[in-house]
Formats: C-alpha cells, sequence, structure tokens
C-alpha cells in the first residue's frame, strides 16, 4: 500500500518551500516535488528586499531556502507533476520520474513562466541569442551588444546587470516612462552603457545562426535596423496552470488561480500560493510568495485537523 502524505507541494519556489516550512513545523507530513529547488529566484541576480537580508545573491538564497526545507527532514522529489487525480478524498499524483504519489491536501505553487515576445525570429534564435534571463545567460555576453525588451522590476534588473557585462545595453520599452522601482530607474540612469529607447517594440529579430539584430517599430538613430548580439526578453509572465485545467479549478480571466484569503482554491482539498495566484494583489515576489505559502500551510493544518 502506498504511503499516504498529508500534504504534497507542487512548486519549490519561495511559495512551495515555505509552506512546507511551516507545514513541518506544525508536524504535518508533507513533500515537496518541484523543478529547479528555489524556482525564480535561481535567476535572480541579486535580492536586497528580503527583510533581515541587505543583499544576497539569488541562487544562494534557494540553496539556502532548499537547506532549510531539509532541516526538517522533508523529502524534496527534483521532478515535474504531470498529472493530478482525485479519488474520493485523496490526490494521486503522476510525476515524470514515473513516481505515484498519494496527498490528503495539495498546494499548487508552480509560479509563472515568462511571456514571449510573438515576432518572427524569436523561436528560431532563442537560446541563440534570444534569451529569457539575464542572471542565467548574461555571461555570455562579455563585451557585446545586447537588448533588453520591457519596462519593469526585473528587466531594469536585467539592464542593470547587464551594464557590468556588455560593452552596450539597450533598453527597449513599449511605453514612454519605466515602471521599475525608482532604485532602479536611478541605477539605470547613471549608466552611461545602457540607452533607453522608449516607444519602441521590436518587429523581428533577425540572423542566421545566431542573433544579428532586430527590426524597431520607432526607428533610433535614423535606422529601423539595430544591430546587437543579444536579446533578453522581460516582458512579464503566464501563470503555469496546464496541470490544473482538466481539475476545473477556478481561474481568473488571465489564468491565475482564485484563492480566498486562507489560501484555498475552489477545489476542496487544494490550496496555492504565490505567482500562480490572484493573492497578494498579483504582486510577485519573494515575500509574497513565501508568505502565501504559510498562509496555506496554516489553513490545511487546520483542516487536516478537523
Ligand atoms: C529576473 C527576476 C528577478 C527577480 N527579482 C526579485 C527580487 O529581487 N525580489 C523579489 O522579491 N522578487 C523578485 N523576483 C520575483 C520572485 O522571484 C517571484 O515572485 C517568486 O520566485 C515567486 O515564487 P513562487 O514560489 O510563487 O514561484 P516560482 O519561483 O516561479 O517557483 C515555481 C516552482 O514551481 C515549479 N513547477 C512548475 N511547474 C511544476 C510542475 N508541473 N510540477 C512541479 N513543479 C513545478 C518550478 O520548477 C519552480 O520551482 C524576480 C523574478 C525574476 C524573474
Amino acid at each position: 500500500m502506498m504511503n499516504i502524505y498529508d500534504l504534497a507541494i507542487i512548486g519549490s519556489g519561495p511559495a512551495g518551500l515555505n509552506a512546507s516550512i511551516y507545514a513541518s513545523r506544525y508536524g504535518i507530513k508533507n513533500v515537496v516535488i518541484g523543478g529547479v529547488a528555489g524556482g525564480l529566484t535561481t535567476q535572480t541576480h541579486e535580492i536586497g528586499n528580503w527583510l533581515g537580508t541587505e543583499k544576497i545573491a539569488g541562487w544562494e538564497f534557494a540553496q539556502k531556502s532548499a537547506e532549510h526545507v531539509k532541516t526538517y527532514g522533508t523529502e524534496m522529489i527534483p521532478a515535474l507533476v504531470d498529472e493530478i487525480k482525485k479519488n474520493e478524498d485523496v490526490f494521486t499524483l503522476f510525476l515524470s520520474d514515473g513516481k505515484k504519489i498519494e496527498a490528503k491536501t495539495v498546494i499548487l505553487a508552480m509560479g509563472t513562466k515568462h511571456r514571449h515576445l510573438g515576432v518572427p525570429g524569436e523561436k528560431e534564435l532563442a537560446g541563440k541569442g534570444v534569451s529569457y534571463c539575464a542572471t542565467c545567460d548574461g555571461f555570455f555576453y562579455k563585451g557585446k551588444t545586447v537588448a533588453v525588451v520591457g519596462g519593469n522590476d526585473s528587466a531594469a534588473g536585467a539592464a542593470v546587470f547587464l551594464g557590468d557585462i556588455a560593452e552596450k545595453v539597450y533598453m527597449i520599452y513599449r511605453g514612454d516612462k519605466l515602471r521599475c522601482e525608482s532604485f532602479w530607474g536611478t541605477a539605470i540612469a547613471k549608466n552611461p552603457k545602457i540607452t533607453m529607447l522608449y516607444n519602441t517594440n521590436i518587429k523581428e529579430i533577425k540572423g542566421v545562426e545566431k542573433v544579428e539584430s532586430v527590426i524597431l517599430d520607432n526607428p533610433f538613430n535614423g535606422s529601423d535596423e539595430l544591430k546587437l548580439n543579444g536579446i533578453f526578453a522581460e516582458i512579464g509572465s503566464v501563470p503555469v496552470i496546464d496541470l490544473v485545467e482538466d481539475l476545473g479549478i477556478e481561474t481568473d480571466e488571465e489564468g491565475y488561480i482564485k484563492i480566498d484569503q486562507s489560501g484555498r482554491t475552489s477545489e476542496k482539498g487544494i490550496w496555492a500560493a504565490g505567482d500562480i495566484t490572484t493573492g497578494s494583489d498579483k504582486f510577485k515576489q519573494i515575500i509574497t510568495a513565501a508568505s502565501e505559502g504559510a498562509i496555506a500551510a496554516h489553513s490545511v493544518q487546520k483542516f487536516l485537523k478537523k
């Protein structure tokens, strides 16, 4: 007979890992199943807004978070959940490594994935100059010319990070004013290597074996073609909900999982936490994801007690 967990947490980003810490401290027998331990924090260059930690590299934060979970003896399975089935009051999770897990409750914490630009050349040149992670790939652009597309915190952070590596950074943004924290705005303004191209979109990415240039809808220096070696798309994200589409869990019009104030979804026995939810006013941050994880674990504990 299969070992039944009280709680299966799907996703090993800040929401899932913090849910696990709280669950373990409540004595709930839990398991974390996830791709990269630390989730998106592994793609973050430097975290400077986590309470009590002035500055920490993303990879280090991720590693410490996973180690923290393991101090409670919690099992962390480095796999993806491919399917969830409910049979009476037990959930069966089918994992990408062929394993099956059974649990009485589930917390969904699968986060988000990067939004694509949707222009010709993007798909063909992905991994050949088109990237969605400056922290992961920035290193390859030492002394080169790159562009960051977007105007949010992630885009601004990526531009500043790349400013330390690349020779030249263009920040291409469709709006006329950045919508990032002023901290980043000041860092960009101070860096002579970064040039802003406002009110501009990329129409096409060109290159044979690798990215060579982009075609802009608003000419820069009299030309609509901008030569460069790499493009970092930082234009937001969409929730990872394919897994729950068959379960009929309620989402909003953008696909974010609707939760109540205790993290409960519309499906009995299933909670959700972090960037994947409509919670925290969709303010996608480590602290909000972690706190939604804690709240969900707290609610699961009350549910299991009953
Ligand atoms: C470049 C960048 C910089 C950032 N900088 C900061 C910052 O400085 N400060 C800050 O507060 N926030 C920052 N953020 C935002 C922050 O990283 C996220 O808000 C946070 O990581 C969300 O946590 P999460 O647990 O909800 O999701 P995620 O971190 O996205 O984790 C989701 C996890 O779920 C896993 N998963 C997905 N599908 C499945 C599946 N089917 N089965 C099992 N596992 C699955 C993934 O592998 C991943 O491990 C940044 C984000 C980016 C992209």
